[in-house]
């Protein structure tokens, strides 16, 4: 892929019409866009990747029906008893991409096994276990990093965090 300079908002809103179809119409889609965002610097087709990946996940997880919440924002990280610090992330100015579901929630006991290549709770054929593999790698790649929240029954907020871009456009 080829890293270039570009915007979060511009990837989720060009992914949108692709998500709309590949949701039920019983799951509603909502985007909660920063209005302006720091560019980052990553290739847009894995991030767009990345994102889809989370929301086939999302869709999975809510069998059917349901809300998805895709979030942009700009977030500091790396300070002491700031937000997330438990990501022990370089400081400095973040990007942040979320993906929120109302759906069946991760078991505490296999959270630490979902993103590891090949690790699947779905049957034979349903999945390869290497969607959230990809995200991690695709994240990683960028200089950022991943975290996940999720309460079994209530449902999974995945985030994303590039760091932002130093040119300014
Ligand atoms: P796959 O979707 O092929 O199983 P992934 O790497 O995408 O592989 O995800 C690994 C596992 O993590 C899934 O099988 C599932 O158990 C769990 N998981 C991922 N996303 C969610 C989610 N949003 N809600 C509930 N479980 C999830
Ligand atoms: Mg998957």
């Amino acid at each position: 892929g080829e890293e270039k300079t570009i915007n979060l908002n511009e990837v989720v809103r060009e992914t949108e019409a692709l998500l709309k179809g590949t949701l039920e119409k019983s799951i509603i889609l909502e985007l909660n866009l920063a209005e302006s965002l720091p560019t980052i610097k990553a290739d847009s087709t894995q991030v767009q990747q990345a994102l889809l990946n989370l929301c086939v996940n999302a869709r999975d997880a809510m069998e059917g029906r349901g809300r998805l919440v895709i979030s942009t924002s700009t977030i500091t990280l790396g300070e002491e008893d700031g937000p997330f610090s438990e990501l022990m992330a370089v400081p400095g100015l973040y990007v942040m991409l979320s993906v929120s579901d109302s759906g069946c929630g991760i078991p505490e006991e296999i959270l630490p096994r979902i993103f590891d290549p090949f690790f699947t709770t779905k049957g034979i054929g349903q999945g390869t276990g290497l969607g959230l593999a990809m995200v991690y790698g695709i994240v990683r790649g960028a200089g950022g990093y991943v975290h996940v929240e999720s309460v079994v029954g209530q449902g999974t907020t995945f985030y994303l965090f590039f760091p932002a871009s130093e040119d300014r456009p």
